[in-house]
């Protein structure tokens, strides 16, 4: 376990703001998840746990806590259905999307939570495997991808996890939780919910299947396929395209300061959707649910593209913030609440922040402070 002291939080999260956090504390294998815990009770500190900081953001005052970071690093192929021997990897599979793939040869991968997401999906696509490809080029680490169950382009990680590795901290325990005790839904799962703080990913576990991306594709995807007169469907195919889509319009946390989208989208019941749709406001109709375009509130409440407090509202996409010169969260804060306040007053619709917190908890005198802040 590396034991880091007083590291500044912005430069561990890609909005990079916020002061310093006391420890921070990197875990390379299982049980050093444990100690770690151990240390924050030692000195009775709160907890924090991190993964690559892409939906995290950091307050001026820091965090008088522990951060805990997954450093465990492997991708191992555990299925009985791995794919057989003399199949060629990297060939492009199958030319017809419509194909059924729901009796095609599964592979189960179990994957260490710190790997980098996007190197487990190039992995993936690199034998031909399907399920995750329209997730390429989200940032963040493996162990992170289920916590408010990242989706984009018409895949979640929902719909091929299988379970996941964690250690309990309240009862200092490793266990398995299979995908039904997650209950996952549009970005959420317990990890976030009812059970935000408590378990520490160590693995998570995903069956994909040979094959290829069944229509019907998200639109954007379908668009760029017709436009290009592409052919290529694979896994690796759609890899790229998702790629090409995302370089246009998101901004990379490596050249801009960004949280990806800031706010969630709306979802909306049946008797809303009515009232939405009779205003001809944009509602997709979806699996999910009855999806209304956040992007499109703040555009029509004149944000696209404007500068407010130092944070850019993205003019490619209107959910991204970017932090262009803010130096304080109080910037970020501002930004936010101006934009929501706008929508609501337009719109009658609060807008609400995707990205988590790292808030320190209320000193009392005396008060002995465990556990986790989140
Ligand atoms: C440019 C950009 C584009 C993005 N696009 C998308 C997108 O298309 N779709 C999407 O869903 N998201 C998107 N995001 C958001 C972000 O990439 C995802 O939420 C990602 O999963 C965050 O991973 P992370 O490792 O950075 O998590 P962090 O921000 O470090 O943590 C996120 C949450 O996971 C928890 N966590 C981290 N590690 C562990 C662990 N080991 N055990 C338990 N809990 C843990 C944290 O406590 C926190 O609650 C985007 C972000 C950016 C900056």
């Amino acid at each position: 376990m590396r034991v880091n002291e007083n590291i500044l939080i912005s430069s561990l999260t890609t909005m990079r703001l916020g002061g310093p956090a006391r420890y921070v504390l990197e875990v390379e294998n299982p049980s050093e998840v444990a100690d770690a815990y151990g240390f924050a009770a030692q000195f009775g500190l709160p907890t924090f746990v991190l993964g690559y900081g892409a939906n995290t953001l950091g307050h001026d005052d820091g965090f008088n806590g522990v951060i805990i970071i997954n450093r465990m690093k492997g991708i191992a192929i555990d299925g009985q259905d791995t794919p057989s021997e003399d199949r060629k990897l990297g060939q492009a599979p199958l030319s017809v999307s419509e194909e059924d793939i729901s009796d095609h040869p599964s592979t189960k991968l179990k994957i260490m939570g710190g790997e980098y997401w996007d190197n487990v999906v190039e992995y993936a696509v690199n034998k031909n495997l399907t399920g995750i490809e329209a997730l390429s080029k989200i940032p963040g680490l493996a162990c992170a991808a289920p916590v408010q169950n990242i989706g984009a382009y018409g895949q979640q990680i929902s719909d091929t996890l299988t379970e996941i590795e964690v250690y309990d901290s309240y009862t200092g325990t490793y266990k398995t939780l299979s995908k039904a005790d997650l209950q996952f839904t549009y970005r959420h799962s317990i990890l976030n919910t009812s059970e935000r703080g408590r378990y520490f990913v160590i693995s998570i576990t995903l069956e994909l299947k040979e094959g290829q991306m069944q229509r019907p594709f998200y639109n954007s995807i379908e668009r760029y396929i017709k436009e290009h007169d592409l052919v290529d469907l694979s896994p690796k195919g759609i890899r790229n395209i998702v790629s090409i889509l995302r370089a246009d319009k998101l901004p990379d946390p490596l050249e801009k300061a960004s949280s990806g989208s800031f706010f969630h989208n709306i979802y909306l019941t049946d008797a809303e959707a009515e009232i939405a749709e009779s205003k001809n406001y944009p509602l997709h109709r979806g699996s999910d649910g009855n999806k209304l375009s956040s992007a499109w509130l703040i555009e029509q409440a004149g944000f696209k593209g404007k500068l407010l407090h130092g944070i850019r509202v993205s003019d490619k996409a209107p959910l991204v913030l970017i932090n262009e010169s803010a130096k304080s969260f109080d910037d970020l804060a501002k930004a936010r609440d101006e934009i929501a306040s706008a929508v609501y007053d337009k719109f009658g619709y609060w807008l609400k922040q995707e990205p988590v917190e790292i808030i320190n908890p209320p000193i009392k005198p005396g008060m002995f402070t465990t556990g986790s802040n989140q």
